[in-house]
């Protein structure tokens, strides 16, 4: 395909407005496109496909000095520059320049008459990422040059755009999907396979889901407030393809992680092509994400939870594949879909000596110090950061896995290792459709080391008690999972989810606290927090009298410990064993889940999941809540 004619197409895509037209447009430019899988990509601003590690590694400078190089006249970067503070949006002004005069730079294409395909301008986009070591940065800005010295404006403007990463046009992963659903399932699948010029498509290169999470909801990202009925009857073809086309393109895409190569064996295969995609070692899959929920909804949602500590790291995906005897090759990838196996030797060293199969494992790697108890994130990026070096980074700071799912799981060194396992299939298998209970009993199965712990129950307590375990061993929180859940690449849906608090807060007085433990044993870790019940006539808290309604362990930092530490040690009047006794002097910012009655609480009331929110150093004990508004706020639940 011509570059001119796709540019021609995705300005036609830019313009339309509503959300249907733009999918029977990209549908119809998917159906004539012989560089199917390249334009499938294209059309998403992406060059390589989201499990593809390439990168253009253009920046704007160079991006701007290439166009200025390219165009006629005396322009230079800072005139792009000028422009694009003006224009705002680097295809426009890229648009507006004159290309093609310089001749005599035939090994970049800039002596090339022969009109640009879209075929070209992405061999060249990968000759610009391959481009390594001394002077890779010129041969960059040469081959760029070179598209841009054969480009008339139309083509600039969408050559800009890809270099920059951005179309622009309104189409997002979601619109990729419905409308390739539109254009080789819905009715066409009947009709006979096209003959198309099968040596052009490059499979294994394709389009990306980068946002697919964000978008996949989003069938475009077009203005919502346009009104689709309006331009129905327009010129524009409109599509709205069947829930389960689209449905089956989808879960395509989500396994491949690759809309180009799913949009080709749509069109030469068809729905019975696409059921056969899978899952493959090596080629990373989308990340399912949590939503926030609280776990008096959840477990009323689903009776029982499967609860996980929420480490404080770094997502990444470990694909093992086989390699030679009993031997594992190891790739590691961030949340990102980026290969971060040279930053990570002990997630591959882990992987091979505790894996009794090649597998595809999900979950997180966690700093840790001297001790082995968590650091913040911050120091794990620190290792994702450093390329070089590893080793020196290695001994400043270590990091663990911690493996909470399993995807896919390889032929087996030793089949007796599943034998008494209780699965009910045999390996190799997929588990993406796999409840989360199964893939757990797959996962304990194949990992014999750092798997993350697991619980099911029904019982509020007891979530409450397996948070304040997680976070005293510093770690961030719970996740709550549903135990019959798929698992979903991409989706942050209602299946996982972050315990948060309600938004409603309270004041409260510390009155007792609990020295913490580990790495937090000279802190204040616990503090007990209270009401006034003063019998002041305002019922403010004047009287100097409070009941206690929770204890707060979860939400601080620890400068937030330290500060509260330095505070109130001087306020500690009874101490008995780790827990002491504190004169009134500080208040809490408190939120919460939900007030309970309480004969255990001297207030009567009792707050479930209490989190530290901030010392509010602006108030007084005499400011601080009060039991009735507690029992107020526990009225009105
Ligand atoms: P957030 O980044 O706040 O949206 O939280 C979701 C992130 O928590 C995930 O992307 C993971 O990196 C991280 N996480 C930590 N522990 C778990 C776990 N047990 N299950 C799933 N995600 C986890």
């Amino acid at each position: 395909m011509e570059f001119a004619a796709f540019a021609e197409r995705v300005d036609e895509i830019e313009r339309e407005p509503s959300d249907l037209g733009t999918i029977g447009l990209l549908a119809a430019l998917l159906a004539d496109a012989d560089a199917l899988a390249t334009v499938a990509r294209f059309v998403q601003g992406r060059v390589f496909p989201a499990h593809d590690g390439r990168k253009l590694s253009v920046g704007s400078a160079t991006l701007h000095e290439t166009i200025a190089r390219a165009a006629a006249g005396s322009v230079t970067a800072a005139d792009v520059e000028e422009r694009l503070a003006t224009v705002g949006e680097i295809g426009a002004v890229a648009a507006d320049y004159e290309f093609g005069a310089q001749t005599g730079l035939g090994s970049f294409g800039g002596g090339s008459t022969d009109p640009l395909t879209v075929e070209e301008t992405q061999e060249t986009f990968a000759a610009v990422a391959d481009a390594e070591g001394d002077g890779s940065a010129d041969t960059r800005s040469d081959l760029l040059f070179g598209l841009f010295n054969r480009a008339d404006p139309i083509e600039a403007k969408y050559l800009a755009r890809l270099v920059s990463g951005e179309m622009r046009i309104g189409v997002g992963a979601g619109a990729v999907r419905d409308a390739v659903a539109e254009a080789f399932l819905d009715g066409a699948e009947t009709a006979e396979t096209t003959e198309m010029d099968g040596a052009t498509e490059d499979e294994e290169t394709a389009a990306s889901l980068d946002q697919f999470a964000e978008d996949n909801d989003d069938a475009t990202e077009k203005d919502d407030d346009v009104d689709d009925e309006e331009n129905t009857d327009t010129a524009v073809p409109t599509a709205d393809p069947s829930t389960a086309a689209v449905a089956a393109v989808e879960r395509a895409i989500q396994v491949t992680n690759d809309a180009g190569r799913v949009a080709v064996v749509a069109r030469d295969e068809g729905r019975a092509g696409l059921a056969e995609l899978g899952l493959a070692v090596g080629r990373p899959v989308e990340s399912m994400l949590a939503q926030a929920g609280t776990v008096s909804e959840t477990l009323s949602d689903w009776e029982t939870a499967v609860v996980e500590t929420k480490f404080d790291g770094a997502r990444v995906q470990v694909h093992a594949a086989p390699d030679g005897d009993d031997g594992l090759a190891v790739r590691v990838f961030s949340r990102n879909l980026e290969d971060v196996t040279d930053a990570l030797p002990e997630v591959v060293e882990h992987a091979q000596r505790h894996l009794a199969a090649p597998a595809i494992l999900d979950g997180e790697v966690v700093a840790v110090d001297d001790d082995g108890e968590p650091l913040p994130f911050q120091a794990v990026l620190r290792r994702f950061r450093r390329k070089h070096d590893v080793r020196r980074v290695r001994e400043e700071v270590a990091v663990e896995f911690h493996a909470f799912d399993c995807l896919h799981v390889g032929e087996p060194f030793d089949i007796g290792v599943f034998a008494d396992a209780g699965l009910p299939s045999a390996p190799p298998v997929d588990l993406l459709d796999a409840p989360l209970r199964e893939r757990r009993a797959w996962l304990e199965a194949v990992l014999a080391g750092g798997v993350a712990t697991a619980t099911e129950t029904a019982d509020a307590d007891e979530i409450e008690r397996l948070e304040r375990e997680a976070l005293a061993a510093g770690h961030e929180g719970l996740l709550l999972k549903r135990p019959h859940s798929t698992y979903d690449p991409g989706d942050r849906g209602a299946d996982w989810r972050k315990r948060k608090p309600d938004v409603e807060t309270l004041d409260l007085v510390v009155t007792g606290a609990e020295w913490g433990e580990g790495r937090r044993a000279n802190l204040l870790g616990t503090f007990e927090v209270s009401v006034a019940t003063g019998s002041a006539e305002d019922g403010s808290a004047a009287s100097g009298e409070y009941a206690p309604v929770g204890k707060v362990a979860t939400g601080f930092t620890d400068e937030a410990l330290e500060r509260l530490t330095e505070r109130l040690d001087p306020a500690i009047s009874e101490t008995d064993g780790q827990t002491v006794t504190v004169e009134p002097t500080t208040v809490l910012e408190v939120g919460y889940e939900e007030i309970q009655t309480s004969p255990e609480y001297d207030a009567g009331y009792a707050l479930r999941f209490p989190r530290f929110l901030d010392v509010r150093d602006d108030l007084g004990v005499a400011d601080a809540d009060t039991r009735d508004r507690v029992e107020r706020l526990a009225d009105e639940q």
